[in-house]
């Protein structure tokens, strides 16, 4: 039997602090899962609240491959609400440890939680539900009670038995143990459910699989309660690439799915996340990124196309020539020495100021020096503004046109107004320049980003487009300006 993925993003996941999922987007979610190929799909608590209910429904009549799971407490209310949803199964929790049982069902005895469990399970069963049966904060209960109440579950007809670390408290070794010991004792299948509070998460889940377990529960990008779920992408990668066992998962859609849920729930990966995380397939440093080039294996331990994405080739002060000729290549963009030359040099100015350069900083650096013509008629020599609170921003400029020198001074609404307005003034005698549109991106976040700067200049019927990409505002604004003089006059 191939191993069953119970994937519980949209209900361990959305209670993860500040996630709240609308039915749509659950839906969405849920469709992504089925592509995914998880084997059951716990939606969320049909009794918790009408949306809740209502998003089971709706992923119920979605025609989904995967079994469709509600989470229930052992009450009547709870698989009355996931029955009438629609749900296939419930994933049923009894308190097993004494913390649990004594602060959710005070007064109740270990025999009276095996009671209303027997009682719950049958009737979960009358009502033609699959029922996987846990015992909540099994890691943290006595472990022969646990057997005693799944005994009792599996006389009671519970068709799968799951054992929960649910405040992430178990080691890897324990974990292959409990399993053994489980499958020694019980014909249904046991699925393992673990949280990641020490960041064992996936240890412990990879480590239930070696002790037989036949189900886990996992969820996109780890979320789940407080430090989150064992992570779905993680422990999947790691039972195929690194125990060789096989899973039902379509890898591609791993990453794919990954970014659907960071988008819908507003939980950012971070960068440095396993599998996922921006990070996971960046190169930076020259050396590997020219080893990389020539051979993918060198640091990376699996392609990232396997997962449904792409390599990602960042440049900084470590930049070598490798890199971006083979950036400049996936772009389309021939250059020649001299504007290598100039795009490596702006390149390192600003890896040399702590930031990091993405494709569309590259790209935007490399449009604009292969836009600049070897010879300028317009050429700026020095520029100088002034600007504050209280005074008119006002900028001066020298610039050298068809080989003479002119200064002139302009003010204007802003420090770009101002220095536009002196430039326009200078060139006045040349030609009569409007600037049609002025349209500016940060192209990384950041106050220290690239800034691209895209301009449209007009002089009679003659129109001309140019960028200039800088982190500085005015500096990108003014050679943008330039470059579309250059094209112009
Ligand atoms: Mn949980």
């Amino acid at each position: 039997m191939t191993l069953l993925i119970l994937d519980t993003t949209l209900r361990d996941g959305e209670q993860t602090p500040g996630v709240s999922l609308s039915v749509e987007q659950k839906l969405m979610i849920a469709e992504a899962l089925d592509k995914l190929g998880v084997d059951i799909i716990e939606g969320g608590t049909a009794i918790s609240s009408e949306g809740e209910f209502q998003a089971i429904k709706a992923i119920s009549q979605a025609g989904l491959k995967a079994e469709i799971c509600s989470f229930a407490r052992i009450k009547k209310e709870d698989i009355d609400a996931a029955a009438d949803a629609g749900a296939d199964s419930i994933f049923m929790v009894a308190p097993s440890s004494d913390i649990h049982i004594s602060s959710k069902f005070p007064g109740r005895s270990k025999e009276d939680i095996i009671e209303m469990s027997v009682e719950a399970i049958e009737y979960a069963k009358e009502r033609g539900l699959i029922v996987e049966f846990g015992g909540e904060d099994a890691s943290r209960a006595d472990f022969e009670f646990i057997k005693e109440l799944y005994r009792h579950a599996v006389d009671a007809k519970a068709d799968r038995l799951t054992f929960t670390d649910t405040v992430g408290v178990f080691v890897p070794e324990k974990a292959e143990k409990t399993m053994r010991e489980l499958k020694k004792e019980f014909k249904v299948p046991i699925a393992f459910h673990g949280h990641d509070d020490f960041g064992f998460a996936t240890a412990n889940t990879v480590f239930a699989v070696k002790g037989g377990a036949d189900e886990i529960h996992v969820a996109i990008n780890g979320l789940g309660e407080r430090a989150g779920n064992a992570a779905l992408e993680e422990v999947v990668m790691a039972l195929e690439f690194l125990y060789g066992i096989k899973t039902k998962i379509n890898k591609k859609s791993i990453y794919p799915t990954s970014k659907l849920v960071e988008k819908l729930t507003r939980v950012f990966v971070p960068p440095n996340k396993p599998i996922v995380g921006e990070n996971a397939f960046t190169h930076e440093s020259g050396i590997h990124t020219s080893a990389i080039l020539r051979n993918t294996t060198t640091y990376e331990p699996i392609s990232p196309e396997v997962i449904g994405r792409k390599r990602n080739i960042i440049l900084g002060k470590h930049a070598g020539g490798a890199s971006i000729e083979a950036i400049m290549e996936e772009l389309g963009y021939k250059a020649n020495k001299e504007q290598m030359r100039e795009i490596l040099a702006r390149i390192k100015e600003i890896g040399d100021k702590g930031k990091r350069i993405t494709d569309a900083d590259v790209r935007a650096i490399v449009e604009t020096v292969l836009q600049i013509k070897r010879e300028k008629k317009v050429e700026l020599l020095d520029f100088s503004i002034v600007s504050g609170a209280n005074i008119t921003p006002t900028a001066s400029v020298k610039l050298k046109i068809n080989g003479k020198e002119i200064v002139e001074a302009g003010v204007g609404v802003g420090p770009v107004d101002a220095v536009i307005n002196a430039i326009k003034k200078a060139v006045k005698d040349y030609a009569d320049v409007e600037l049609v549109s002025y349209h500016v991106d940060a192209i990384t976040g950041g106050t220290d980003a690239l800034v691209d700067v895209i301009i449209k200049l007009k002089r009679g019927d003659k129109f001309a487009t140019a960028r200039g990409a800088r982190t500085d505002i005015i500096m990108a604004s003014v050679e943008a300006f330039i470059e579309g003089l250059n094209i112009l006059i």
